[in-house]
């Protein structure tokens, strides 16, 4: 499933495809992905429009168009989107794309549909996104905003950090990775966490996250690969019964919240 890293990773790779690119038609194969909206609609509203800027918000790939548009793809579970060369060989599951010159394209494939597609206001996107939680990797973001995300919270610190509205971005693997790095159990309770463990949470986060986004771009090579989890030289996650690389006992897997977590018992506390 695609998180932070790989949003950022797809809006990286349009701005060095295709920046300043126009949009000659849009063709949705799959009107579900869209819906309310219609697919007249949306090929109407963007036809001609230029790209203006490529931006991410949570795992959000954001498109602003000029007179004031923006397309929001949502990933999903397998949702991909990004440019390519030659339209007439779409990839294999190509639900809505659109047509540029030249023949390029930009291209959302997503193989099991749980991804969208939907056309904003570029002013509404502030009440789109009025439930989310702050950009771990934000400049302005600190360990005391994290700490009063969760000033009210009770329970377990990693289900805590999956809700989206808390701090958003991560998902099931990077939750897992940040608390490894930071030395604390994915089991803990939240009033538990003093400031150290804010401050170290905070820390593992960002290197974390920024540590991936590298690995995504060391892994692939054009913007149509898809990097897999464990080609992200994850510390736990994925890695059952391994040895952990700090203290060399087995890393073990319990599921929490209807999640499989991955943790070192012997130096996550
Ligand atoms: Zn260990």
């Amino acid at each position: 499933m695609p998180e932070l890293p790989e949003a950022e990773y797809m809006v990286r790779r349009l701005v060095e495809c295709a920046t300043g690119v126009r949009i000659r038609e849009a063709t949705v194969l799959r009107a579900s992905l869209i819906a309310p909206q219609s697919p007249d609609d949306l090929a109407e509203t963007v036809r001609g429009r230029k790209v203006v800027g490529y931006a991410r918000r949570a795992k959000n790939v954001l498109l602003h168009l000029d007179r004031g548009w923006t397309l929001r793809v949502q990933l999903g579970m397998t949702g991909h989107f990004y440019w390519v060369p030659d339209a007439r060989v779409l990839p294999r599951f190509t639900r809505v794309w659109f047509g540029l010159s030249n023949r390029a394209a930009l291209v959302f494939e997503d193989a099991r549909t749980f991804g969208n597609v939907h056309l904003h206001r570029t002013e509404e996107l502030a009440a789109v996104f009025a439930d989310y939680g702050p950009e771990p990797l934000d400049e302005g973001f600190t360990w005391q905003q994290l700490k009063g995300s969760g000033a009210r919270a009770k329970g377990p610190i990693k289900p805590f950090l999956l809700d989206q509205s808390k701090v958003v971005g991560l998902g099931n693997i990077w939750a897992a990775e940040s608390l490894y790095a930071a030395r604390i159990a994915p089991g803990r309770a939240i009033p538990e966490m003093d400031d150290a463990a804010w401050k170290a949470l905070h820390r593992a986060i960002r290197k974390t996250l920024s540590a991936a986004i590298e690995n995504t771009f060391r892994v692939t090579r054009s913007g149509e690969e898809f990097p897999e989890a464990d080609l992200l030289a994850c510390a736990v996650y994925g890695r059952l019964g391994e040895a952990c690389r700090r203290c060399k006992g087995p890393i073990e897997r319990f599921v929490q919240a209807g999640r499989s977590t991955f943790h070192c018992p012997a130096c996550q506390r």
